[in-house]
């Protein structure tokens, strides 16, 4: 079809969550599988609202592999980007939430397939008429999917995609904190669009006051907007304006930008169960509304519509279990916003 395409780069994986609430892993007493990773969650998100979305990643040529690939076609996510490595295994992750409230994460990562990525499998075709690229989460932690994931940011933006981050902190499958800030702020002025939530933003400014003063310290003057999510409370957004300035050459001008305004849209009341995803559905439904009109980003009333929207596909997702199965349909979204 004829709408642009949104590509989402990064990991798909199992999650096996128990199958009763408020346990340690080591208490549960069996694990339900759920398909998830932040980028496939983006590009099903997107696919679900009706935007066209394709997911590029490695999956192990298993059960798993071809099941979760199965999973992005059923979802109508093009899949010509995806590689299946004859070797490794597809990636399994462990994940509950304690009585004590705390997640507990265990992966099967030795390395599993999605880090073995390397850049001269990637579909370049694909990724060079990508309108927005998204990416984020682990395949910067470690090689080759770390040279594969610099690679495909490079052609997607040389070939004018809008960039589009989230960092997806992992910090207990990076080596050290300190690794896991420097690599993340390496590649954080590169991004048209950024979404982090209050946990990562404290965690990449150093700071435990999560304030517009904090927020802006990570601003860069090339960024079109940054977003930090406050799960039942919203997001935050800090955008800017563009100027054109007449210069003393004739015919041309000069482009000057600030940061023009900012300000919270608060969040639906909704019944919550679990918040996997939720960030991913922000995100992609953000996506999906501005790779047609990137205009909306310098556009303040447009803008809080457009996040109320991508807030609306926040909450419902955590009103069912797991990430995929929760993403939400035109419908489901339409009823919220009216509700
Ligand atoms: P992440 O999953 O990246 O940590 P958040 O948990 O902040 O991100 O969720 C992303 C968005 O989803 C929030 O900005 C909000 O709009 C929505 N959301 C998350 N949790 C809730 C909740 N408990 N109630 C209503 N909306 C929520």
């Amino acid at each position: 079809n004829d709408k642009s395409l949104i590509v989402s780069f990064g990991e798909m994986l199992i999650d096996f969550v128990p199958t009763v609430s408020g346990v340690s892993l080591a208490e549960a007493p069996g694990f339900l599988k759920a398909p998830g990773g932040a980028a496939a969650n983006v590009a099903i998100a997107v696919a679900r609202l009706g935007g066209k979305a394709a997911f590029v990643g490695k999956l192990g040529d298993d059960e798993f592999g071809h099941m979760l690939a199965g999973i992005l076609k059923e979802n109508d996510v093009i899949a010509s980007g995806i590689n299946f490595d004859k070797g490794a295994r597809t990636a399994l992750a462990f994940v509950t939430l304690r009585a004590d409230g705390e997640r507990e994460f265990m992966f099967y990562r030795n390395p599993s397939a999605d880090m073995l990525l390397r850049p001269e499998e990637l579909n370049l075709e694909l990724i060079r008429s990508a309108k927005v690229f998204h990416y984020g989460s682990i395949s910067l932690i470690v090689e080759p999917c770390r040279s594969a994931h610099l690679e495909a940011m490079k052609v997607a933006k040389r070939a004018g995609a809008l960039l589009s981050y989230d960092p997806n902190l992992r910090l207990p499958l990076w080596p050290s904190a300190e690794e896991a800030r420097e690599q993340i702020l390496k590649i954080w002025d590169e991004a048209d669009v950024i979404k982090v939530s209050d946990v990562e933003l404290e965690f990449l400014t150093g700071s435990d006051k999560i304030d517009d003063e904090t927020a802006l310290t990570l601003w860069r003057p090339n960024f079109k907007l940054l977003l930090v999510t406050l799960g039942e409370n919203g997001c935050k957004y800090y955008t800017k304006l563009l100027f054109y300035l007449p210069t003393t050459h004739r015919l041309k001008v000069r482009v000057t930008s600030f940061l023009a305004f900012h300000g919270t849209v608060d969040a639906f009341h909704v019944k919550t169960i679990d918040t996997t995803g939720a960030g991913d559905s922000f995100i992609g439904a953000l996506l999906c509304k501005i790779v047609d009109d990137q205009s909306v980003l310098e556009d303040e009333p447009k803008l809080r519509e457009i996040l109320r929207f991508a807030n609306a596909c926040g909450a419902i997702t955590t009103t069912k279990k797991g990430a995929i199965p929760a993403l939400p349909s035109p419908d489901e979204v339409h009823k919220l916003l009216n509700a």
